[in-house]
């Protein structure tokens, strides 16, 4: 099934197959910018301790993460591309936009073309930073306003648009106002697949079983990145919404993640956790509430395998 899918990582294309344990959401670099201003813990600048980290995970038994910062946001391509290297890590970088309370330049202010020349290039030739290193995924962010306002449709056509022409998977950060049903619409209008569509956040934005199974059952992966983020989803909300996904068969449509900060990072001071906290911890969970083995390889490993080769099905 997966024979000839590659991933684009920033140290170059690999076979699927290789890719081991996979965190679709988390951030190992962000550079000191807006979001630092809103939030300290927005902020891992430190070489030796993400470097550190990415060492722990990999022994653990990590192969892979999705550094999910665009560029114009926080991102260093170049310094992925050092962790990378020095790790023994796969890193997969995204282009693309977060909201705009975190960006260091206005996008918005670019023609729709110009978004896209800009997001294609970083995933074809290379991104904008450091141009030997291209980005793997194209992410949307849901913002104030939604769909309704200009600038957020703008920006989420181009990314639709980037996905349609490069075959790159898409990556959504998701508000509690999202609209999933008029924003896969638009997807669909431009030729972009559900199955091509991963959605971040909903156990922590928008907690409902039924709308989850709804959006799976349309084609989209959901990635559960709100583990141990306990002041949004205690532990038993988590598992027992993973148990309930698993149970209505939709555990090929997972995957499972941290959505790191530098609150959530041993390295740089975490007291309880860090990026191999699902590796270390989590796991042995899982298997307590119950769910099966088969199950959590899919949600570890296959099911990102897929929604992040370019051009998947
Ligand atoms: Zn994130």
């Amino acid at each position: 099934m997966l024979s000839n899918s590659k991933i684009r990582t920033v140290t170059g294309d690999l076979p699927a197959e290789q890719l081991g344990h996979i965190q679709c959401h988390e951030h190992i670099w962000l550079r000191k910018g807006p979001g630092y201003e809103l939030n300290p813990a927005l902020c891992m600048d430190d070489y030796n301790k993400s470097l550190q980290e990415l060492k722990d995970y990999r022994l653990a038994g990590g192969a892979t993460i999705v550094d999910a910062q665009p560029g114009g946001f926080g991102r260093d391509a170049e310094k992925l591309l050092r962790l990378s290297k020095d790790s023994g890590v796969n890193i997969v970088a995204v282009t693309g936009f977060h909201k705009k309370a975190f960006a260091e330049e206005d996008l918005g202010a670019l023609t729709e073309t110009a978004l896209v020349d800009r997001f294609c290039r970083e995933i074809t030739e290379g991104m904008t930073e450091c141009g030997s290193a291209k980005a793997g995924m194209v992410k949307a962010a849901w913002d104030d306003g939604g769909l309704e306002d200009y600038v957020n449709q703008k920006l989420f056509s181009a990314v639709a648009a980037t996905a349609a022409q490069t075959g790159a998977p898409v990556l959504i950060h998701t508000e509690k106002d999202t609209d999933l049903t008029r924003m896969l619409k638009l997807f669909e209008g431009c030729g972009v697949p559900a199955h091509r569509i991963l959605i971040c956040h909903l156990d922590r934005t928008i907690p409902d079983p039924g709308l989850h199974k709804e959006v799976m059952a349309a084609g989209c992966y959901l990635c559960y990145d709100s583990v141990n983020r306990l002041k949004y989803v205690s532990h038993a909300q988590e598992l027992a919404l993973i148990g309930k996904m698993c149970e209505a068969g939709l555990d090929e449509r997972i995957v499972l993640s941290l959505d790191t900060t530098a609150a959530r990072l041993r390295s740089y001071g975490a007291a309880d956790m860090g990026l191999d906290y699902l590796l270390k911890d989590y796991k042995n969970m899982l298997i307590s509430a119950g769910i099966p083995e088969k199950s959590i390889r899919k949600m570890y490993e296959t099911n990102a395998a897929q929604i992040l080769c370019l051009g998947g099905k």
